[in-house]
């Protein structure tokens, strides 16, 4: 059992927030509820899908973009990776990133409200532990660009869980019949693949892309001009998107086969009232609380002897590295990864870097 999961016990009440990409490890015939009682026999008292903040942040982004007046085509904020590549690369499109929060914080937000009250619990007794695709979504709840704290006490791989969930989802499913799953229960794959986001689309000229080499060929055209008729341009890192996340236990075409047919057969989508969504935008409550800022190299802030000192240690770094950018550390590039290891900000993710890259560190 991995520590996040162990480390549930030190919460009088523990949720637990699964990534919809959980529920595509398994096959069509596991109806995700089946999931949700695996994850409550492993010791979380609650799940929560991320179902109802997903369809209130689309249908918010499908209305931002119908009044949005600047510059174009807008960037998602919902790949960590994606975001931090811009920062790095192309600092100067960090301005096209759409403002609004992903759905797993905002779920993770009002689970923070409302939970501690409903409870009787002090807000300190109540966990939450987010299940992750990436380490990029790691990272982003450890240490978020836009807020200075995560509304998550923690993550855990997919990888991680599935071998100790997957023997009670079997258990499970033997007992299950079609009349347990509860009134209420919703269901949606969410953005779990590449281009789901821009199915909500509505308006506008909306571009899917998936790939760090593709969403790089991307952000070159955008930068250069190249895609002015383009409204909003969907950057996914990983190859077909989440399901291609390097913390998967499944092949993403089998994952992508299985989530399909999922939503064919279980999707039950949240109702989203417009009304709400409209005063919620007016307030901007889906708004990130902090900008996503550019992050300048810091090579030459200082005096020469220590800007090449860096250069030369960044390139020291670089080449141990495999250098083929899979976005596994967190960092959207290894040039990136070791720019990071030599400003000393890798101390979080040198655990998942080490595992993933297979790289010994310079003393
Ligand atoms: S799994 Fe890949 S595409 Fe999805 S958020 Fe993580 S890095 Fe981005």
């Amino acid at each position: 059992m991995p520590n996040q999961v162990t480390e549930i016990s030190r919460f009088a009440y523990s949720v637990v927030v699964p990534s919809p990409v959980l529920y595509a490890q398994f096959g069509p015939d596991i109806h995700p509820y089946l999931v949700h009682l695996a994850l409550r026999e492993l010791g979380f008292d609650e799940v929560v899908d991320v179902s109802a903040s997903t369809a209130a942040l689309a249908a918010t982004l499908a209305r931002y973009l119908e009044t949005y007046q600047g510059r174009r085509p807008l960037i998602s904020s919902h790949c960590p990776s994606t975001l931090r590549l811009i920062q790095v690369k192309y600092p100067d499109l960090v301005e096209l990133i759409v403002p609004l929060d992903v759905p797993r914080e905002v779920t993770a937000r009002e689970l923070r409200k409302t939970l501690p009250a409903r409870l009787g619990l002090p807000p300190e007794k109540v966990g939450i532990i987010y299940i992750a695709p990436c380490p990029a979504k790691i990272v982003s709840i450890k240490q978020p660009a836009e807020k200075e704290k995560s509304y998550f006490d923690g993550a855990v791989a997919i990888r991680d869980v599935y071998p100790v969930l997957l023997p009670h989802v079997v258990a499970a499913k033997k007992r299950f019949a079609a009349q347990d799953v509860p009134e209420g229960f919703t269901f949606d794959p969410g953005w779990a693949t590449a281009g789901a986001l821009t199915c909500f689309a509505t308006s506008g000229n909306w571009l899917a892309v998936s790939g760090i080499d593709q969403v790089m060929r991307i952000f070159d055209d955008i930068e250069n001009s190249k895609l002015r008729n383009v409204d909003f341009v969907e950057a996914l890192a990983c190859m077909m998107g989440c399901i291609g996340g390097p913390f998967v236990v499944e092949n993403p075409y089998v994952a992508r086969a299985n989530i399909e047919r999922q939503r064919q057969r279980h999707a039950q989508q949240c109702a989203v009232d417009m009304a709400e969504i409209e005063q919620k935008l007016k307030e901007r409550y889906h708004f990130f609380e902090h900008p996503i800022l550019p992050r300048p190299t810091r090579y030459f802030d200082t005096d020469l002897e220590t800007s090449i000192k860096r250069l030369k240690e960044r390139e020291r770094v670089y080449q141990k590295l495999r250098q083929i950018d899979c976005g596994c550390c967190g960092a959207p590039t290894c040039l990136a990864f070791a720019e990071d290891f030599v400003r000393g900000e890798v101390e979080l993710t040198d655990r998942i870097f080490l595992s993933q890259r297979d790289v010994r560190l310079p003393s």
